[in-house]
């Protein structure tokens, strides 16, 4: 059994817009049924907008935490 985390199983969420400055508003990588992302950020959930690709700047920790690399498929 393996214990690595997959790509498919990443989801791409952000702070909703009034939550927080538009500056705060990276793109964050989050594992499936967690709200602390990869880069170690947690969010309450009712403050996240769930995102099908990256609009917006992508949060650079979450993205060197990612497995896979190219040919990452993030739903
Ligand atoms: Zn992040």
């Amino acid at each position: 059994m393996s214990t690595v985390t997959t790509a498919a199983a990443l989801i791409l969420a952000r702070l909703r817009p009034g939550v927080a400055g538009e500056t705060r508003r990276e793109v964050h990588l989050f594992p499936q049924d967690s709200c602390t992302a990869l880069c170690g950020a947690t969010f309450p959930t009712s403050d996240l907008e769930r995102l099908d690709g990256f609009h917006g700047m992508p949060c650079v920790r979450c993205l060197a935490r990612a497995p896979g690399g190219r040919g990452l498929a993030i739903r």
